[in-house]
């Protein structure tokens, strides 16, 4: 998701529009393709910062919260959208949860609800309402960290 961060990985499906599925303690990426659209969970960005990323790799922070993207992408990997989709038209749907032991179990519903076309996501998430959102995930983040006594 970072193009100052160029990724040479061929399994990753961020650059490569492939799926992908890593679920570590300390790191969830899951990346599935459906038509013109990406769903995407990981580490809450606010939360993916190095500190933090350090702290979860010694096992001392387990990741407090994931988020849910629906992106549109077109043809494209989520990386090659960039160049194609304006930033404000790609995020399509945004849910935070916590729910870290089955990360796959949200992401997959969301999937197939997608797929089934029972999830309106003709329309871009307006900017306004996903910096509310960002601030609701730091807010939310922050209070978990502080359950670690950090
Ligand atoms: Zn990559």
């Amino acid at each position: 998701m970072n193009s100052d961060n160029p990724c040479k990985d061929e399994q990753c499906g961020v650059c490569v529009r492939r799926d992908m599925n890593v679920v570590t303690d300390y790191e969830i990426q899951i990346v599935t393709y459906v038509g013109d659209y990406v769903v995407m969970t990981g580490v809450s960005p606010e939360l993916a910062d190095p500190m933090i990323g350090m702290l979860q790799s010694l096992g001392i922070v387990k990741i407090p919260a994931l988020t849910l993207v629906i992106g549109y992408v077109g043809e494209d990997s989520v990386g090659d959208s960039k160049t194609t989709v304006p930033d404000e038209e790609f995020v399509r749907y945004i849910a935070r949860h916590d729910n870290v032991d089955d990360p796959k179990g949200p992401h997959d519903m969301l999937v197939e609800e997608l797929k089934a076309g029972t999830l309106d996501v003709s329309t871009p998430i307006p900017r306004e309402e996903l910096e509310e959102a960002s601030r609701e995930f730091y807010r939310d983040g922050l209070k978990n960290l502080d359950d670690f006594g950090l």
